[in-house]
């Protein structure tokens, strides 16, 4: 049976027919020049055609997978409004006399290799985005006007799409109940057509090297565990693969029963357990996933998706809204963690030898202290909207922590002043991410009003093992006795000095450390809002009165 292997972009299983969609081959037999004044109202109708199309695959992604994933495609309107971009293409049609698909290729292949050249993997999947603008610019203008766009069969068969790489807009125009997959030979788990394809639940493989056009019309079996496709597979095979399946999801909707069922050991004890968000929209899948408490709202995805600082005025009201659609639960917003593998070129961050190691999340912000300002005035300005507690990262030493609390308090005078209101009690903690953090946890305890230990930077820093690096991927071992042991230590200190110590890592889900991490006296798990219902199964099967099991190597 013939086979294909890529990285798995959601666990699950997909049984359908191969439909495959090779790259388009825009621009063949073009001609290179044409009457400007012609030329510029071609694009002009292109550019409103390929707008309208945006707003309507805004509001069939904001259906199908939520608003955060449906963001991309106001972003796309937004390019196609570009003062920049739009006098380039329009000079190149005026003044170089190219016709209107020339100028746009020209003009968004320029911007698509600033991307490609950037050093974040983040930045470098933009490439897709833009080509995704130039290629619906360019599909519009070869039809003159007329709706065009990748459109399954409806022959009623599921389907697997498969291709060298799909737009976000393809895969948001396909059927979904016609889709059981999608392989594609490049992509990355960055990109947008990954995440979508992940809130869509769809099981995918990208970098798969083995696909290819004689894949069309064969019978297919994704296993999104094992990150493997098998192509016209045995009926015995195939019934088995159907089988799994079918399990797979009898245990999803099974989870969803838990859903408003408490987090409690078999024992009794309570453990909280959160949801990590980077966008507004998460919100929506933190309360459907049953999540008691937002333990971390990466703040800095609000700068990362946007082309300039996001004012006072713009922070505030995205933290107004998170906080009033989870009130009365409590959301812990974690400033701007930006720096390291988060670069937004706006900020203008010189590259760095050691960027893990070098200015990153409070350091930028101690010294850049009316960006700071901003943020902690929004966030402020927020807290009567909600339960709101702010938590700051990569703290090294108490003096940073004590900085952070004195311009916290400096804002609040500032408001008062101003006659703006400001919740009472506003809880200011600490992530434990770094060594230094977990060996001075007994004095930090003293001063933060709770502890969330990251243990992703937390191993990173620990193990001296870059977190990006692929080679490492031995070398960087959350369950290394040394990560375990500072856990424990933050956990001790933290109870010692009456605070709550949570963990907001990856390490949280994984269920083969739930009981160790409990038995260590961990009171909250914050993770993806998908791992919430498995983890919530998992500590309701635990008991922490049997003894404790010797931390895994
Ligand atoms: C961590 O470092 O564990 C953490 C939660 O933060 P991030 O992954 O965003 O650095
Ligand atoms: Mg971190």
């Amino acid at each position: 049976m013939q086979t294909g292997s890529g990285i798995s972009i959601l666990e699950g299983i997909a049984i359908g027919r191969i439909r495959y969609c090779g790259r388009k081959n825009y621009g063949a037999g073009e001609r290179l020049h044409g009457e400007p004044l012609q030329e510029l109202k071609r694009f002009e109708e292109a550019r409103e055609l390929v707008q309208s199309q945006q707003r309507e695959l805004y509001k069939k992604a904001a259906e199908a997978a939520g608003e955060r994933y449906a963001e991309i495609f106001r972003l796309y309107a937004a390019i196609l409004e570009d003062a920049t971009l739009l006098s380039k293409i329009r000079r190149r049609i005026e003044e170089e006399k190219l016709t209107a698909e020339n100028a746009v290729r020209r003009s968004l292949d320029e911007i698509g290799r600033q991307f490609h050249e950037m050093e974040d993997p983040y930045f470098q999947a933009r490439e897709t985005d833009i080509l995704d603008i130039r290629n619906s610019l360019l599909e519009s203008l070869s039809r003159d006007g007329k709706e065009t766009g990748l459109k399954p069969e409806r022959s009623g068969e599921q389907m697997i799409l498969v291709g060298d790489d799909f737009t976000p807009s393809d895969t948001v125009r396909l059927d979904r109940t016609a889709l059981a997959g999608m392989i594609t030979r490049e992509g990355s788990v960055n990109s947008h057509t990954a995440i979508l394809a992940r809130s869509m639940n769809l099981p995918a493989l990208v970098q798969c090297e083995e696909v290819s056009a004689d894949w069309e019309g064969k019978m297919a079996v994704l296993d999104g565990f094992a990150g493997k496709v098998y192509l016209d597979p045995p009926k015995k095979f195939l019934d088995s693969m159907e089988k799994r399946r079918q399990e797979s999801e009898r245990e999803q909707t099974a989870l969803l029963e838990l859903r408003n069922k408490p987090t409690v050991t078999r024992d009794g004890k309570r453990i909280l357990l959160g949801a990590n968000i980077a966008v507004l929209s998460d919100v929506e899948k933190a309360k459907e996933n049953g999540a008691e408490t937002i333990g971390l709202f990466r703040s800095e995805f609000l700068y990362l998706n946007a082309f300039k600082e996001p004012s006072e005025e713009d922070q505030f009201q995205a933290y107004q809204k998170v906080l009033e659609e989870f009130a009365p639960g409590r959301v812990v917003i974690r400033t701007c963690d930006i720096g390291a593998d988060k670069k937004a070129p706006y900020m203008n961050l010189a590259p760095e030898e050691n960027p893990a190691l070098g200015f990153r999340a409070v350091r930028i912000c101690l010294k850049r202290r009316d960006f700071f300002r901003r943020q902690l005035r929004a966030l402020l300005r927020a807290s009567v909207y909600g339960n709101l507690e702010i938590m700051i990262p990569m703290i090294t030493s108490v003096w940073e922590l004590r900085e952070c609390r004195k311009l916290l308090e400096e804002c609040r005078r500032e408001l008062e002043q101003e006659g703006i209101s400001v919740a009472e009690r506003v809880p200011l903690g600490m992530i434990v991410e770094t060594p230094a953090a977990a060996l001075c946890a007994e004095e930090l305890a003293a001063e933060a009003d709770f502890f969330s230990i990251g243990t992703n930077d937390l191993t990173q820093y620990t193990c001296a093992a870059d977190r990006q690096n692929q080679n490492l991927g031995d070398f960087f071992n959350p369950r290394h006795p040394a990560v375990l042991k500072e856990i424990r230590m933050a956990v001790e200190a933290a109870h010692r000095h009456g605070i709550r110590a949570g963990i907001c890592g990856e390490m949280g889900s994984d269920p083969q450390m739930t009981e160790i991490l409990l038995k260590m006296g961990v009171d909250e798990l914050s993770v993806n809002p998908s791992s919430i219902l498995p983890l919530r199964k998992k500590i309701r099967e635990i008991s922490l009165k049997t003894p404790e099991e010797p931390p895994l190597q």
